[in-house]
């Protein structure tokens, strides 16, 4: 199947499009809904949108919503260019809670009539596509973990709830029912969203947590988590708070990870990592292994992607001050159900799961590198020897070199030199994008790299 097979799928899996189109319109009419946001995402992930009344639907699935690509980041466009369409994906829209006439869909970019090349949507579509050739369908769940907090007068920032002051509130049951009826809230609008939560919690941070829910095809569970953040976001706001993805906003406190657990299957669907004859007793079938071979190879580069900002690396670290270890990793090895690992396979084997990630990634962009670097690995019937089973966190550097394994970069300016030099990750984005995320970067870099902190000042000022 190619990437335009996918789109046209997208735009009528019907045989007739118009009729589609005027079914959705129909449906979104009977259920009060007034508005179509055609939301697509810039280089970080954000939807981006325009707003049309819902029978207009038809035009925008005719390519009628227009961007200037120029104004946003990652959108590698000239001023002067054409502009790009937004073109939504009418098997699926959202109802926003916080806004319930207004339903979202998400778009893939076209340019003069085509997928526009640089478009974040369209480079998961044509990964995915080119798995589909090979018989394989990328499946993916990324548990989402986040703050949600408020600001005090003196400009503050604590939990959303006063009562959630916990010296170490994981799983906390009381931290959790402190915080109920925002979580419920919450849990409802992804379940009315068909997101079938699974289990949340509270997570080891004062005011944060967890919500899981059900895996699907990569394109759909990136399009999940585009609209989750735009939603979450939005009722934290309507109840006076900030929901944050940032992956590290306390000094003291675990990141935000945002873990993405992968599979393949074949066409009927079924689970291609899944066995009952594991040699190395984890439940993962050998293209299992070869996946996870290609994900380590490529390690550094990915890294630039799924935890993709400066903030990031204070995540990717051993331990936070007041729960011990941030079960973040450090090193690029994997292993049984560990979460030392930079790849786990969790108990019941069948699934990889990628632990470097954080929930400010851009889902597209970080699913598509991944599943390229796990399908080179199967190409290659490549081998990622011996699972690591101990806390990896307390071995030592001779151990880490004699098993072959390497720190993931401490910093986004090292994941992005190791981004720079591995020509998969040209492949995958294409040249424009390529080049635009790497600029779009450094940029942040540079920024950070310029500003002195109040830690540098505490410290140096009067040191010497
Ligand atoms: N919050 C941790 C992280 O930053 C992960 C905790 C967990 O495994 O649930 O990755
Ligand atoms: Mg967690």
């Amino acid at each position: 199947m190619t990437t335009t097979d996918l789109i046209d799928n997208e735009r009528a899996s019907a045989a007739d499009p118009a009729k589609q189109v005027s079914t959705v319109v129909a449906e979104l009419h009977s259920r009060g809904i007034r508005y179509a946001m055609v939301s697509f995402v810039d280089a970080h992930g954000k939807s981006k949108s325009k707003v049309v009344p819902v029978d207009h639907l038809p035009d925008a699935v005719g390519g009628s919503e227009l961007f200037t690509g120029a104004a946003l980041d990652g959108v590698p466009q000239e001023v002067s260019d054409e502009e790009v369409a937004a073109v939504p994906d009418i098997s699926r829209y959202f109802v926003l809670p916080t806004r319930p006439d207004m339903a979202w869909f998400p778009s893939t970019l076209h340019y003069k009539g085509s997928v526009f090349e640089a478009c974040s949507r369209g480079i998961l579509q044509r990964t995915m596509a080119a798995a589909a050739e090979l018989g394989y369908t990328f499946n993916l769940g990324v548990e989402t973990e986040f703050f949600v907090l408020r600001r005090t007068s003196d400009g503050d920032l604590v939990p959303l709830s006063d009562a959630d002051d916990l010296a170490k509130p994981c799983y906390d049951s009381r931290g959790l029912l402190r915080n109920f009826d925002f979580i419920d809230e919450l849990v409802s609008a992804m379940n009315d969203a068909g997101f079938e939560v699974y289990s949340f919690d509270h997570e080891d941070g004062n005011g944060q947590f967890e919500t899981d829910f059900g895996y699907a095809d990569a394109v759909t569970t990136a399009d999940r988590l585009t609209y989750f953040r735009l939603m979450l976001t939005e009722m934290a706001h309507q109840h006076g708070g900030i929901a944050t993805f940032m992956p590290k906003p306390f000094d003291h406190q675990t990141g935000s990870g945002g873990h993405m657990n992968m599979s393949l299957a074949d066409a009927d669907g079924k689970n291609l990592f899944a066995t009952d004859s594991d040699r190395r007793g984890l439940g993962l079938s050998e293209l299992g292994y070869q996946f996870i071979a290609g994900v380590l190879r490529h390690a550094p580069a990915i890294c630039a992607v799924v935890a993709p900002t400066v903030n990031s690396y204070k995540r990717l670290i051993r331990r936070t001050n007041n729960s011990g270890f941030t079960w973040a990793p450090i090193f690029g090895c994997y292993g049984g159900n560990n979460r030392t690992n930079m790849l786990r396979i969790p108990l019941a084997g069948g699934r990889v799961e990628c632990r470097a990630a954080d929930s400010a990634n851009n889902p597209y962009l970080a699913a598509a590198l991944m599943l390229a670097a796990g399908l080179e690995g199967i190409r290659d019937a490549a081998d990622p020897g011996a699972p690591n089973m101990e806390n990896m966190y307390l071995l030592s550097e001779e151990e880490l070199a004699a098993r072959g394994i390497s720190h993931l970069p401490v910093s986004l300016e090292a994941a992005l030199d190791a981004f720079d030099a591995d020509p998969l990750t040209l492949e995958v984005f294409g040249a424009d994008m390529h080049a635009s995320f790497l600029e779009l970067k450094r940029a942040e870099v540079d920024a950070y790299n310029a500003h002195v902190s109040q830690w540098e000042i505490d410290r140096y000022l009067e040191f010497f």
